[in-house]
């Protein structure tokens, strides 16, 4: 069993194939980087038509396998860009017509918490999912993922992009501000701005432009606000475990490449004698295989659709897609 998956929810264009056991066949992918300033959903769907065919070549070259052995093709229906999805979802169609297999609807969200769950071996687990447009905490309870916390204004990576931008750098910002953390050396105040299990970054991110124009060393600053904000982040994961009397927590999304995230999740997790996963890089970014792999699960719960009833949902809810392949 061979399903191909097609991500494309925001600035990553991306093919997997993944088999039944969750091996990995391939993975293609190709992020549209904006030439100045924050993401065009139209620019990036354009990016998105051109790679795409190229992408499903690539592939199947890479995974050494022929069309007709690909069993079934899902597609991330949403959330996201409604452009970059429909970019996504029309070459989807196109394959599921040419080679006459099923067509399965994808959350985008419950993809990164089900290839963690895969990779991780563990049951059940908590998934914080910090990304450029998500900050969710998601646990699964009542035959859906459920949001239990997330943020009030923009997503973490967002944030981080347009702060890292303001600050005189390019996109992305994240992993730029990673390094020059590494630099820093005095803790400075920022706000925050927890709420119960929800956060908000639009206070940091006037706070730390602020400091900026007083003169504080961009090393600090960066250090600062990943302090800050990555701690914002890890109470409100152990404020959920607590809740949900969990004890195992998944990373996944774009900011979970970051070793400062992980190793402060990792340390709250042990500390309460749980435990911490973390996928590798090339998964824990949007990706064509978790795509794939949630489109295996589903479609062995008979989930497809028919190319009619296959509309993307830029706003589709976490909470508001069953979960038939999930028992209890
Ligand atoms: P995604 O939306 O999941 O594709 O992730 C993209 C986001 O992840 C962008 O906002 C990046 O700035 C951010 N990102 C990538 N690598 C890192 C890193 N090492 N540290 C923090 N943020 C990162
Ligand atoms: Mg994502």
């Amino acid at each position: 069993m061979v399903v191909l998956g097609i991500e494309s929810t925001a600035h990553t264009a991306s093919v997997g194939l993944v088999d039944e056991r969750a091996e990995v066949l391939a993975v293609a992918s190709d992020m549209y980087r904006p030439p100045h300033g924050g993401i065009h959903p139209r620019e990036a769907a354009n990016h998105h038509v051109e790679r795409l065919p190229e992408l499903v070549r690539h592939a199947l070259e890479q995974a050494k396998i022929r069309p007709s052995e690909v069993d079934a093709v899902a597609f991330a229906q949403g959330p996201g860009l409604g452009p970059c999805l429909r970019a996504g979802a029309t070459v989807a169609r196109m394959l599921a017509l040419a080679w006459d297999r099923p067509l399965v609807p994808v959350n985008h969200c419950v993809a990164h918490v089900e290839i963690a769950r895969i990779l991780s071996g563990l049951d059940d687990p908590l998934l914080l999912y910090a990304s450029g447009g998500n900050t969710q905490v998601i646990a699964h309870a009542r035959g859906r993922y459920r949001v239990l916390g997330e943020t009030l204004d923009i997503g973490i990576g967002n944030f981080l992009d347009k702060l890292w931008i303001e600050l005189g750098g390019t996109f992305p910002g994240g992993p730029a501000l990673e390094k020059e953390a590494l630099e820093g050396r005095e803790l400075l105040p920022l706000p925050y701005s927890v709420h119960g299990m929800d956060v908000a970054f639009s206070g940091i991110l006037t706070a730390t432009l602020a400091l900026s124009a007083k003169g504080a060393r961009r090393p600090d600053l960066a250090y600062s606000v990943e302090v800050t904000a990555y701690s914002m982040l890890t109470e409100i994961t152990e404020r959920a475990l607590a809740h949900r009397g969990r004890d195992a927590v998944v990373l996944g999304g774009g900011v979970a490449c970051n070793e400062r995230l992980r190793t402060m999740v990792r340390t709250m997790a042990e500390g309460r004698n749980g435990t911490m996963f973390a996928p590798p890089r090339a998964l824990c970014v949007d990706n064509g295989a978790m795509i794939a792999w949630t489109g295996h699960l589903a479609h062995e719960a008979g989930v497809s659709v028919p190319v009619e009833g296959s509309a993307v949902e830029p706003r589709q809810r976490t909470d508001l897609v069953p979960t038939p392949w999930r028992t209890g």
